[in-house]
């Protein structure tokens, strides 16, 4: 009598069975936890571009080291004028940092429940940072508590993976900065590339660059704030660039995880 075959090669552990999850959970595969937000992205692009972005690098990621891919967290921490036009823009919809912490830190609890040892939270929200942290380590805490010490959490953002030589290609004439790269050319470029149903490209901003005091003010002073809440010209978007920074992100990454997991979780 044969088994019956319940080898997955499924990526997304929404589209598997309990038996396809219970099976690849032995093999102690990373798993990828995209988080973003519901956050306004210009005139131009969709509220969810900082869940489909992350999701569709996560996913391609874990496609070349036999990961899988947890429902992402799609709400996330406040945007901040500086990163994200600021929480005031109609849409944008984000939680407190205690239950962003709180959420992260339970679903990285759960899939350690479940033998889940490699955990990637993914990021794709620059506001996410250091609430990722704070549950990244309280987490550990709690599987610490529980007398498990072989859990091995990585936190990043992959836009943090763009080479220089990328950057070139992406800001031929200079880049402002990661900061105001919201909505602008890298988002909206690998948009075009991913989802162009989703891009309005002829509502595409093209403005200087916001500039922004060194300090934080609050309630925001949103007189800085481009009204149309995109922090710097999108208008050199192209679907080609988004393919190069796909292309060159998807395998640095999967590369870089590899290498930080295979030490580490060798005892
Ligand atoms: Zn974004
Ligand atoms: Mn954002």
């Amino acid at each position: 009598m044969t088994a019956p075959n319940i080898r997955s090669p499924r990526i997304r552990i929404a589209d598997m069975t309990w038996y396809e999850f219970a099976d690849r959970v032995k093999d102690n595969p990373i798993v990828f936890l995209p988080t973003g937000s519901v956050e306004q992205h210009g005139p131009h692009l969709p509220l969810l571009t900082d869940v489909i972005l992350p999701v569709a690098v996560a996913e391609a990621v874990a496609g070349e080291v036999g990961g899988m891919v947890a429902p992402p967290v799609t709400y996330g921490y406040k945007s901040q004028p500086k990163s994200g036009g600021g929480n005031h823009f109609p849409g944008t919809l984000s939680l407190d940092a205690n239950v962003f912490i709180a959420l992260v830190r339970n679903i990285i609890n759960e899939l350690a429940r479940h033998g889940v040892r490699k955990v990637v939270l993914f990021d794709g929200h620059m506001e996410n940072q250091w609430f990722l942290v704070e549950a990244a380590d309280l987490a550990l805490r709690d599987q610490r508590a529980e007398g498990v010490h072989d859990l091995k959490i990585i936190k990043l953002g992959y836009w943090e993976f763009i080479t220089k030589q990328t950057e070139k290609e992406l800001f031929p004439d200079g880049m402002p900065s990661w900061e105001l790269e919201h909505a602008a050319v890298m988002e909206t470029s690998v948009m075009m590339h991913l989802r162009p149903d989703l891009v309005r490209v002829d509502l595409i901003p093209d403005h200087p660059p916001a500039v922004f005091p060194p300090y934080d003010i609050y309630p925001f002073d949103t007189r800085p704030i481009p009204p149309s809440g995109v922090l710097s010209s999108a208008k050199p978007a192209t679907a080609g660039k988004g393919e190069t920074v796909m292309r060159q992100v998807v395998p640095d990454i999967a590369a870089s995880l590899l290498d930080a997991f295979g030490p580490l979780m060798s005892k």
